[in-house]
């Protein structure tokens, strides 16, 4: 099969760079294996802990990061780029790059962020909330929500809090394993008249509370669910993030995935890309273990893998490496130095990944493959985590190759 664009890994990075693509006419395939890291989704994505202002210097003190080989007038219009893309999609995100915004995280802390999807709770800045009082609805044998810790962070906003329980005999069934009473599960139950009565015994609890907040748990059963739910209890209802698989984030990746596949895009999930030939310095096919017969050339290709997560990248006791093609993965450094012992440190692991030129091609001892990028967490030189960077490295890098593989398409 050829195709302009071949992308491996079809998570937040390569459904962004695919929808790119295929918006302007490429013919474009994602090939996927599994589960990626969108389904655990906070609801936010983080683009820089010290927001937009900071970013213009990264390169200064960070050359490795992902940022600094991004001109910064770019990377504050992929800013903005990304919204439209998922509104486009059908998933509303609130918030800017200029200035963040603070995330309720499932244990109650204020995070902050850079978009968050409308149905979450979100604030402007400490001690600024358009809210009064909240009842913070909790579900009988659902042990993924904390309303004790919740309660916690909203009264540092000033909230008045109140929490209470609901049951519904539809959950019942669910509550007969406890691997089963997930997210994801209620909000596949969540639909029709389960949806309708769960809406009533919400409402039956408010008494004058200006907030509803409801655990994360609407949209697979029935994509306007919080929307009815709200209608129904004639408040103002928003969500609060779960711990445990995300029912928005599936969400988010089915809609990404939709989006992608309305605009021509070829998704093939369920198969791992295993190999490839290269000739001199540029990929000529790949194989997949469900197509070991059949090859899949394109004339770009995108590696989307992830981090350790995705398998983008594998550790063993002795080495890091990246499986697929066998890239140059950077930094290299003795095990011991892989981790910091106290786990709130920067922990040096978090930057593992491919080493790439200035416009994200990847390399194989040192030389570059030419007609291959890399994007998103697969990445090296980020952390995530103490950064507060990790879909904003993902959604700028994707955005830049999408646009540089335009560009040479129409020099
Ligand atoms: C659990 C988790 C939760 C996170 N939550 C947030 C958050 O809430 N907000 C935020 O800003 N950042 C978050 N991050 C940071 C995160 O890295 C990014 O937000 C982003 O979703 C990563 O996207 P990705 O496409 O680079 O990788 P992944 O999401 O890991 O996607 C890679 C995909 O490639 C597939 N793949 C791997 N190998 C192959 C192969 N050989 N052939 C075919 N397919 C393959 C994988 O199965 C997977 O589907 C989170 C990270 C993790 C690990």
């Amino acid at each position: 099969m050829r195709y302009d664009t071949i992308i491996i890994g079809g998570g937040l990075a390569g459904l962004v760079s695919g929808i790119e693509l295929a918006r302007s006419g490429s013919r474009v395939a994602i090939i996927s294996s599994g589960k990626s890291a969108l389904h655990f989704c906070s609801g936010s994505f983080e683009f820089w802990s010290e927001g937009m202002a900071a970013v213009g210097s990264i390169a200064e003190h960070n050359p490795d990061h992902p940022y600094s080989k991004i001109d910064p007038k770019k990377i504050a219009r992929y800013t903005e780029q990304t919204k439209d893309i998922f509104a486009r999609a059908g998933m509303p995100l609130v918030g800017s790059a200029e200035a963040n915004h603070l995330r309720l995280t499932p244990l109650g802390a204020l995070k902050p962020a850079w978009l968050t999807m409308d149905e979450y709770v979100t604030f402007e800045a400490v001690g600024v909330s358009e809210y009064r009082s909240v009842v913070i609805v909790a579900i009988e044998g659902y042990l993924d929500f904390y309303p004790e810790f919740i309660a916690k962070g909203l009264e540092q906003m000033g909230l008045e809090c109140h929490i209470r329980e609901i049951s519904l005999a539809e959950f019942n069934r669910l509550r007969q394993s406890a691997t089963e009473m997930r997210a994801v599960n209620l909000s596949r139950t969540l639909k029709g008249s389960p949806l309708r009565e769960f809406a009533q015994r919400v409402k039956a609890l408010v008494e004058d509370e200006d907030l509803v907040l409801l655990p994360a748990i609407f949209g697979l059963g029935e994509e306007r669910g919080l929307q009815i739910v709200e209608e129904i209890v004639g408040r103002k209802v928003k969500v609060a993030a779960t711990v445990s698989a995300s029912a928005s984030g599936v969400r988010m990746q089915k809609r990404l995935t939709d989006a992608f596949q309305s605009l021509g895009g070829v998704f093939i999930g369920g198969d791992r890309v295993v190999g490839c030939t290269i000739d001199e310095s540029r990929i000529v096919s790949l194989n997949t273990a469900n197509h070991e017969e059949e090859e899949f050339v394109a004339e770009n290709y995108i590696l989307a893998t992830g981090s350790f997560f995705g398998r983008g990248i594998v550790a063993t006791p002795e080495e890091v490496y990246e499986p697929i093609l066998g890239l140059d993965v950077v930094p290299q450094m003795a095990r011991k130095e892989w981790y910091a012992d106290d786990i709130l440190d920067a922990q040096p692991f978090q930057k593992f990944g491919v080493a790439t030129d200035s416009e994200l091609h990847p390399m194989i001892d040192g030389r570059v493959v030419e007609n291959l990028y890399a994007v998103g967490s697969i990445l090296s030189g980020a952390d995530a985590v103490k950064e507060g960077c990790g879909a904003g490295v993902v959604i700028a890098t994707a955005l830049m190759v999408a646009e540089n593989i335009l560009a040479y398409k129409h020099k």
